[in-house]
């Protein structure tokens, strides 16, 4: 009789897979004492009227399951957020509330991603360097990631190589603007060529839009959902912990067409079902509320500049963006002849400084293998420190 093996019974995708990226830096950043820069959270706690509020809503409202869509404050303040910060005309029936952005990007790709008339197999299109949890959601849900690579310093979107990619079993694009691991944003023509792609080849738009109100310099955010022939075609995804830093909550949501959203809605009832009231009571006020957004912008644009400033004086080369809670160095063009991973592995240990290899989002052909990703939504003192460590770390590779 053979000896049971109950590990061999799982599913071996599983099995085989490693850690995310994430967890595995802020796995090490923690057990080595060193300053977290690779997973993206802010270190100061959320703003204190949100926490205020959450505290209240546990008190005084349900604890039991909300709607499985959502409860219909936080709907409709989700609404009312991008009328007011997007210009988007929405309805409460738009929004399907979901546990965290994660979570709608699965249900997402589960609505998507199904056999296919030409082939088997949906192809979905990604954007690379593409957040880490697309591709896997794609095969999981049988279809089949795509990957177009996108070229720095510029990480522009590329019509000849995106139609040259699409093929009739293609399905779907992932959109994530402003990208993260790069911090840049579409351009006004760039969205515009998306969606003429989707228009022209009848794709749906999965778009990846948490970092939406995390961008600087003066630069508004503009939904690829808001672009011609696209507001039945996308599928715009939102994210409570990026917009209030509080990436604990993992509260967020998906919008769409209303008939569409009601089929996105059957895809998270066996997800995650519902998301907790309480926090969907809280986000529903901290959304109405500019002044809460104003002040964590504001932080965030200060600390923005001292780690990317601080870098440049230390003579990294810092790649430009505009958004999201990164700041990418070219590890070539810094003088460092390490590979990205290699970097990210010796630096949390040797420096005691945690960063993200891009490498890590890259799947397939194209891939870059000198570029880091650090975060800077934490206290100037502590960017400070963690610029000086790597500085000095440097000088002795
Ligand atoms: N979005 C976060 C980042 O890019 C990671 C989230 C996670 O750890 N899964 O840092």
């Amino acid at each position: 009789m053979t000896r049971p093996q109950p590990l061999a019974r799982l599913n071996p995708i599983y099995t085989a897979m490693p850690v995310t990226v994430f967890e595995h830096m802020s796995g090490l950043a923690r057990s080595l004492g060193a300053i977290n820069l690779g997973q993206g959270f802010p270190d100061s706690p959320p703003p204190a009227a949100l926490t205020a509020a959450a505290v209240r809503a546990m008190a005084e409202r349900s604890q039991q399951y909300p709607p499985s869509a959502g409860v219909p404050e936080l709907r409709d303040a989700v609404a009312a957020f991008y009328d007011r910060t997007q210009g988007l005309a929405l309805t409460r029936e738009s929004v399907i509330v979901t546990s965290g952005a994660t979570e709608a990007i699965a249900a997402a790709i589960l609505a998507v991603v199904g056999p296919n008339d030409q082939a088997p197999g949906s192809e979905i299109l990604l954007l690379a360097p593409a957040y880490d949890a697309y591709a896997p959601l794609v095969r999981r849900a049988g279809g089949v990631p795509v990957f177009v690579p996108l070229a720095p310093p510029g990480w522009h979107y590329d019509e000849a190589a995106i139609r040259a990619a699409i093929t009739p079993r293609t399905r779907a694009m992932i959109v994530n603007d402003p990208l993260n691991p790069t911090g840049s944003v579409a351009s006004p023509d760039e969205l515009a060529l998306l969606a003429r792609l989707c228009t022209d080849h009848d794709l749906i738009a999965i778009c990846d839009e948490v970092w939406e109100a995390v961008r600087f310099d003066g630069c508004t955010h503009r939904s690829l959902l808001a672009q011609p022939g696209m507001a039945a075609r996308a599928i715009k995804i939102g994210s409570a912990g990026k917009i209030f830093g509080a990436t604990g909550w993992k509260v967020g949501w998906m919008v769409a067409d209303a008939a569409m959203a009601a089929v996105l809605a059957k895809a998270h009832q066996f997800l995650t079902f519902t998301t907790p009231p309480m926090l969907q009571y809280a986000a529903a006020e901290g959304l109405a509320d500019p002044a809460i957004t104003a002040a964590l912008h504001a932080e965030w644009s200060t600390s923005r500049r001292v780690l990317i400033e601080g870098l440049a004086r230390e003579g990294f080369a810092v790649l430009e963006s505009a958004a999201t809670w990164f700041a990418c160095i070219d590890l070539a063009a810094s003088g460092i002849a390490l590979s990205d991973r290699s970097f990210s592995e010796r630096a949390v240990r040797e420096a005691g400084v945690a960063s993200i290899p891009l490498s890590a989002l890259w799947e397939g052909d194209g891939g870059l293998e000198t570029i880091v990703r650090l975060c800077h939504c934490k206290p100037p003192t502590m960017l400070e420190d963690a610029v000086t460590r790597l500085s000095r770390w440097r000088a002795g590779l």
